[in-house]
């Protein structure tokens, strides 16, 4: 309760720094770092160049090179709690290509990111509060890529075919829904590693080259939770969505045309709208942009209200890296 009570005061908008480790490669090439962690406090980052202090930042919490995936999800499940309290939950990695989004998110499997550790939180809570509620469970699994919307469970996807599209409907206020998205119900985590699994194969099968694709569009697991009270028989209906962003760099008109750069303006256009819309809802600005990307439009209605949003914002060390986490750094203090 007491960290309700926080995150309204805060406007229901956390953001976590994470940083990742120097790479053997950049450490081989006596990489320098560029984030000084001797001095963080309080969530108080300060990135450096040439040895002196640049700019200081300031978050919600900040997770230097060694802090686990285990630490990263002490902080994390709060909101998984949140979900099954009925709260819409949306929790985000944001930042440049090759600075940990999907380790933090989907993690590895000896190493489990916050998509897995969130869904089995969901469940021990389900577990422990049985005898007073039941809970119904289902997830979904899509991509926005050049704004798109692809449905990752859909099993009529096959290796070299695209996946099927999908549209956003309003079927009333607050209702947005994707007519025909698959939503997969399971019942523990065998059941949900396996849906977890099927998303990410079909999204690696759908593109010649997984990486550079996965790094231009958004994954998205979307997380639909059913609850009723025994006692009384009150429902509630939520939705958590862990979305693994498309990567921040910025990408110079100069050096890209056709195909790459229309990706490179999709992505900048729904980064930017996302960013437009919370911070629009932090300052409490009349008008939401919601419409202005696929992204925001399918979250319209988990994004503001009653809803809590976490933001990774995921950075590199390394000083010829400096630039974009700055911008990342930018952006992400700009919608806290
Ligand atoms: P992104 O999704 O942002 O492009 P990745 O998650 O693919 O970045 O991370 C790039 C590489 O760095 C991967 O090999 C990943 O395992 C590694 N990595 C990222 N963050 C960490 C971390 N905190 N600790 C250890 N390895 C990490
Ligand atoms: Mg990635």
């Amino acid at each position: 309760e007491l960290y309700n009570k926080v995150l309204e005061l805060r406007g229901n908008i956390r953001v976590f720094c994470r940083c990742r480790p120097l790479n053997a490669e950049e450490l081989a090439a006596g990489a320098t770092m560029a984030v000084d962690f001797e001095s963080a406090k309080d969530g108080e980052l300060t990135v450096m160049s040439n040895g002196a202090p640049r700019k200081t930042f300031k978050f919600d919490a900040v997770f230097g090179p060694q802090a686990e995936q285990a630490d990263i999800f002490e902080d994390t499940a709060p909101f998984a709690t949140s979900v099954l309290d009925g709260y819409n939950v949306c929790i985000f990695a944001y930042g440049q290509t090759g600075t940990g989004k999907t380790f933090t998110m989907e993690g590895t499997e000896e190493a489990r990111g916050v998509n897995f550790r969130t869904l089995e939180k969901l469940f021990d809570i389900i577990r422990e509060r049985q005898t007073l509620y039941h809970y119904d469970v289902s997830v979904s699994v899509l991509e926005v890529y050049n704004e798109q919307i692809r449905d990752l469970l859909f099993s009529g996807n096959q290796p070299g075919t695209t996946a099927r599209r999908l549209e956003i409907r309003q079927a009333g206020e607050g209702m947005h829904h994707v007519p025909g998205l698959v939503e997969a119900h399971v019942n523990n985590m065998s059941e949900v590693w396996e849906v977890l699994q099927t998303g990410s194969n079909s999204r690696a099968v759908s593109s010649t080259n997984a990486n550079e694709h996965s790094s231009r569009s958004h994954c998205i697991h979307c997380v639909m939770v059913k609850g009723e009270n025994l006692l009384n028989g009150e429902c509630t209906r939520s939705k958590l969505w862990l979305v693994d962003l498309a990567g921040s760099e910025r990408v110079a008109k100069t050096d890209v045309q056709g195909d790459r750069l229309k990706e490179a303006q999709n992505i900048n256009r729904s980064l930017s709208a996302l960013g437009d819309v919370i911070s629009a809802l932090a300052t409490k600005s009349p008008h939401i942009p919601f419409r202005n990307s696929k992204l925001t439009h399918l979250l319209q209605d988990s994004l503001g209200g009653d809803s809590k949003a976490l933001m990774f914002v995921q950075i590199s060390p390394n000083e010829s890296d400096l630039g974009e986490t700055v911008c990342s750094l930018n952006f992400a203090s700009r919608v806290r």
